[in-house]
């Protein structure tokens, strides 16, 4: 392996989606000398397992501060998904076709309506449907639906077109991007960055962002008593169906059950999801992953068993011990910034978190939006080491 002895301004650790966006960001607003060091390849790990869902509506039960930042983040997609365009020719299949929620048992129902009387109560954009309108919307859904809400702003990114834009973006804004090199630990000197120690040798820098997803908390910060905030991968296996030759379509909208989903997506796949399973860094696809997928696909449509069976995988969620993002500078060391811990909503945080966090690091805004994903949390309550 070369060795080699580098330095840049800002140093992005890890190249998934929260990653390459923060370095779009950065580079967006001026930052002239961005680096981003991934372990592997570009957008090869959670990011890539991703059903794209930007569906914040969908599954929520309050209307509480993570809430907002999701819907906020839903809605800065299409300016988004239109900038990548203009900026690299990468269509992103933004398809606002909406979302679909069906209920098959009396506790879904309960479940859905309450939902709907609370997005309802909260100005949220939800529409109430009885079986049959559901089923003149999705004529494949199961028979046994006994009634459904439709987010009509609950909409889906096609995840991995997503990612080719974002790296496109980044080489056109002249971010360095480093694959292959694993970043070990963390240089200070008296609780200040001095960069960054790669298994390629040491990179000299004065800032640094964390977006090595599942496994940030496993790089250390040499030469003081700081951690970082412990994120677990959790991990999500999906299943992906072959229904190009479907007319008319098995699912044109997203469509979830309590249990399960379907995501469409334009070229003719059909992907369905997920578990959620905390087995450490294990991203084997298993036999009951697939059968509960399939049983819980099979109930939202029976049309789904004359389908071809074309791929599975699994990824790993980064997860933080309350479950909700990890954003922000650190206390304890100077330069270093978190942009971690976004679990089941990487995919559709990307462009707040961009935002939010380039915003800090370049403009030294500390936005009031951060205040509940400060890295600081875990110490006061001392559950997180
Ligand atoms: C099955 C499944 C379905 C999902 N569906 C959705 C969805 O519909 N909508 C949604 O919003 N979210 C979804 N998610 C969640 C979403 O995928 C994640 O929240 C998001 O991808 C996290 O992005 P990330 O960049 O933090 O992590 P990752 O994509 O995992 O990227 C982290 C990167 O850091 C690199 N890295 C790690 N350690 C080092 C190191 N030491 N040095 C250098 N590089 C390092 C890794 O190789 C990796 O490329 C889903 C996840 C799964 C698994």
């Amino acid at each position: 392996m070369n060795q080699l002895s580098a330095s840049a301004d800002i140093v992005v650790i890890g190249g998934g989606v929260i990653g390459l966006t923060i370095a779009r960001s950065l580079a967006l607003r001026g930052s002239v000398d961005v680096l981003l060091v991934e372990r592997a390849r570009l957008g090869g790990e959670a990011s890539f397992a991703a059903a794209g869902m930007l569906a914040p509506q969908a599954e929520a039960d309050e209307a509480d501060r993570f809430f907002k930042l999701c819907c906020q983040s839903r809605d800065m997609y299409p300016t988004f998904a239109a900038a990548l365009r203009e900026e690299t020719g990468i269509d992103t299949e933004l398809d606002r076709t909406g979302t679909l929620y069906l209920a098959f048992t009396e506790v879904d129902q309960q479940e859905i309506d309450h939902r709907y009387e609370w997005q309802v109560r909260a100005g949220l954009n939800v529409q109430c449907l009885d079986s049959s309108d559901a089923r003149n919307l999705e004529p494949f859904i199961s028979q046994s639906v006994r009634g459904a809400l439709k987010f009509p702003n609950d909409v889906q990114v096609e995840s991995r077109r997503l990612l080719s834009a974002l790296v496109a973006a980044n080489k056109k804004l002249g971010v360095r991007l480093m694959t292959s090199t694993t970043v070990a630990s963390i240089r200070t000197n008296r609780g200040r960055i001095e960069g960054v120690d790669t298994s390629r040798g040491f990179i000299r820098t004065g800032t640094i962002v964390m977006a090595a997803g599942s496994w940030s908390s496993l790089i250390t910060v040499a030469d003081t008593g700081s951690t970082i905030p412990r994120i677990e991968p959790v991990r999500g296996q999906m299943v992906c169906f072959d229904a190009t030759d479907s007319a008319p379509s098995i699912a044109r909208h997203i469509i979830y059950s309590p249990r399960g989903y379907l995501v469409p997506r334009r070229d003719g796949r059909l992907l369905s999801g997920s578990t959620t399973e905390p087995v450490g860094f294990d991203k084997a696809v298993t036999a009951g992953g697939v059968h509960s997928i399939l049983s819980h696909a099979l109930e939202i449509s029976p049309r789904i068993s004359d389908l071809t069976l074309t791929d599975v995988w699994a990824g790993l969620r980064p997860r933080a011990s309350d479950g909700l993002p990890v954003l922000g500078r650190s206390a304890e060391t100077q330069g270093l910034v978190f942009a971690t811990g976004h679990y089941r909503n990487g995919i559709l945080l990307a462009p707040v978190t961009g935002e939010l966090i380039a915003g800090l690091i370049v403009d030294n805004v500390v936005s009031p939006d951060l205040d509940a994903y400060s890295p600081d949390r875990f110490h006061s309550v001392g559950a997180n080491r």
